[in-house]
């Protein structure tokens, strides 16, 4: 399997000082990547800056100017959660224009599958407002190129960060030819997500939110995945899967109080992968969002990396989770969402 990465030095300088989102995430990831050989198995891909059209496609033409504006003053506070310095322009048009990229790679058949190892991550970020750490909407950038570019009519965003993300919702909502779908705890930053929010007119029922109680881990989400993301991406049939890749569901993250494990993820992106292969010719892009312990984000990353690759062990350095919460029993909660999805 040909497996790509999108990585530049660029992404290192959106510097957001002690903020928890900072460039010691993918300075770990790298450097786990490198000290366990794993680097050598995949092909680097050079990002490029996405242009004001590009965001355009997901922006309002005044918020771009708005961020390049902020970053020209030298940055600052733009909501209590989203900081940026007088290089976060620049990350976050290579950060779009990395996953553009690597889409790119994608669809033209030079690789298999690929990862965008980049920052500042995306899914909060509305058509006008910077949120959640995020400046400009990556994967929803991606898709509305994609579909353009290669004329596609689907693509499927699975979106696994313990947040929901409102900003790639609101993007599609109302747009047939994107199934999203997010698994999140819930109630929970940044508040949206609820099971009765599925989509409107022509495109009500592409919106499928699973929104979870805190302490879920790898049995809840292998539930979730198997019982209402297989189902509803094999009757969507896409030509396209995009992943809102964020390990901040790990049990060991500082944000949030889910208990997935490293296996765990493994696990998910194991079923993605064969949905991917089984559907549309294993067509197949992650990006990264969360996951703020370093340790478990490199970990979990590698091992996305192995599944990718199909190499057989995967390592979990870390383990299963302490078991600090009860795991909770969300049976009846798929079949509430199964059926307003008529996924029985
Ligand atoms: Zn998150």
């Amino acid at each position: 399997m040909e497996v790509g990465y999108v990585y530049d030095p660029i992404y290192l300088k959106h510097d957001t000082g002690q903020h928890v989102e900072n460039a010691k995430r993918l300075e770990a990831i790298i450097s786990h990547l490198e000290q366990t050989g794993l680097k050598q198995q995949l092909t680097p891909i050079k990002p490029r800056a996405a242009t004001v059209e590009e965001l355009s496609l997901v922006h309002r033409k005044e918020y771009i100017s708005h961020i390049q504006d902020a970053a020209q003053r030298g940055g600052g506070w733009l909501d209590a959660d989203t900081v940026m310095s007088s290089n976060s322009y620049e990350a976050a048009i290579y950060a779009a224009g990395g996953l553009i990229r690597a889409t790119e790679a994608v669809m033209d058949g030079e690789l298999d599958s690929a990862f965008g190892l980049v920052r500042p991550p995306g899914h909060h970020a509305t058509s006008q407002r910077a949120m959640g750490f995020c400046l400009f909407n990556n994967i929803a950038i991606a898709a509305k190129y994609a579909l353009a570019k290669y004329k596609l009519e689907r693509i499927l965003i699975i979106d696994f960060d313990v947040h929901h993300g409102n900003g790639t919702q609101a993007t599609f909502y109302d747009d047939p030819q994107v199934l999203y779908t997010s698994t999140h705890e819930y109630p929970f930053y940044p508040g949206t997500g609820d099971i009765d929010e599925t989509g409107a007119g022509e495109a009500k029922g592409t919106t499928v939110n699973i929104p979870l109680p805190g302490g879920c881990g790898d049995g809840e989400y292998l539930s979730v995945f198997e019982q209402i993301i297989v189902p509803a991406a094999r009757r969507f049939n896409p030509h396209l899967i995009l992943v809102s890749a964020g390990y901040d569901t790990h049990w060991a993250d500082p944000l949030a109080l889910m208990q997935l494990s490293v296996t765990g993820f493994a696990q998910i992106v194991k079923i993605i992968k064969g949905l991917a292969d089984e559907l549309c010719g294993g067509h197949l892009v992650f990006t990264l969002e969360g996951g703020y312990n370093l340790s478990a984000l490199a970990t979990s990353i590698k091992a996305t990396f192995d599944v990718l690759l199909g190499n057989a062990s995967i390592e979990d350095p870390l383990g299963q989770a302490p078991q600090r919460f009860a795991t909770p029993s969300i049976a009846s909660l798929i079949t509430a969402i199964k059926e307003i999805h008529n996924l029985a």
